[in-house]
């Protein structure tokens, strides 16, 4: 049997995705990407075939992806998370919805692109200036409020009131905000669920830049967040499709493109 990889080298995590002959999902792990990207990429594929059991002489072909991409030297090619973020997502979604935009939210970016009938891209819009509505905002949040990010969602479902109003538009002055909300006396729930409203009128903007077509799907690490995905529906007066993996979906999109390329080759040879 070949398989074929994917690999994401995202700016706060890589993920490594397998997919087999049949392009199923055989096997992907997740892990910090640091500072030395190549190091951990390298070791994040082979903890993945060590725990499937796979010798890597049986890897037919890698496509690496994400803003590490071009580090990874071993890979027989590197392709834009754009393309592999929607391949991914199509797969992800089959046989369950038609895709017709995604939005992405990374650690230090997100994203919203809107795809045709074949599942291609027509157009992407990108945010990777501001740390507001990314996954890093979320992670200093959850710091600030003495949280791990995975508890981000069940405090977002116990906020009573009416969310608060994070007006801050920059990571840095919002970062006071909320000090300043805890300071006031403001429940962590009622501040968390104002975190996930924010970051949601600002990933709305951005998906109104490529049109608001459905079925809207989400993933990025920060589609884990319950309460963020609940924030957004609410905002969009959607339903947002959620895949199994939301963190690995980019990595499984650019291990399909390594199906397809070596197929390609290997017909050409
Ligand atoms: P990138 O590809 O840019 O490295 P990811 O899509 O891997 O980004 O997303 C990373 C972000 O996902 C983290 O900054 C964190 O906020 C969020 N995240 C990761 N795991 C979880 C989790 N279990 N629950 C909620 N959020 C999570």
């Amino acid at each position: 049997m070949k398989y074929f990889v994917g690999i994401d080298i995202g700016s706060t995590a890589i993920k490594v995705a397998l997919v087999d002959e049949n392009k199923q999902l055989t096997g992907h792990r997740i892990s910090a990407s640091g500072s030395m990207f190549y190091k951990y990429a390298k070791q994040s594929l082979k903890e993945m075939l060590d725990q499937l059991g796979i010798d890597e002489k049986d890897i037919a072909y890698t496509v690496s992806t994400g803003y590490g991409r071009k580090l990874f030297k071993e890979a027989d090619e590197n392709i834009s998370e754009i393309t592999a973020n929607a391949m991914g997502a199509v797969a992800a979604a089959e046989g369950e919805c038609e895709i017709k935009t995604i939005i992405n939210i990374g650690g230090q970016d997100s994203k919203a692109i809107s795809l045709d009938n074949e599942g291609n891209v027509v157009n992407f819009a990108m945010n990777d200036r501001c740390a507001a509505g990314t996954g890093k905002f979320l992670d200093v949040v959850a710091m600030n409020l003495e949280l791990e990010v995975d508890e981000l969602g069940e405090y977002h479902f116990k906020s009573e009131g009416t969310p608060l109003a994070i007006n801050s538009t920059c990571a840095v002055f919002a970062e006071s905000e909320i000090i300043g909300l805890l300071g006031n006396d403001h429940s962590v729930e009622d501040i968390v669920a104002g975190v996930h409203y924010s970051i949601a009128k600002r990933i709305i903007k951005l998906v109104k830049r490529v049109g608001i077509k459905e079925s809207i799907y989400f993933d990025g690490g920060p589609a884990l967040n319950s309460g963020l995905v609940q924030a957004i529906e609410n905002e969009l007066g959607k339903e947002l499709f959620i895949p199994r993996f939301p963190q690995v979906t980019t990595a499984y999109g650019a291990a399909i493109l390594a199906h397809e390329a070596y197929a390609y080759e290997d017909s050409t040879e």
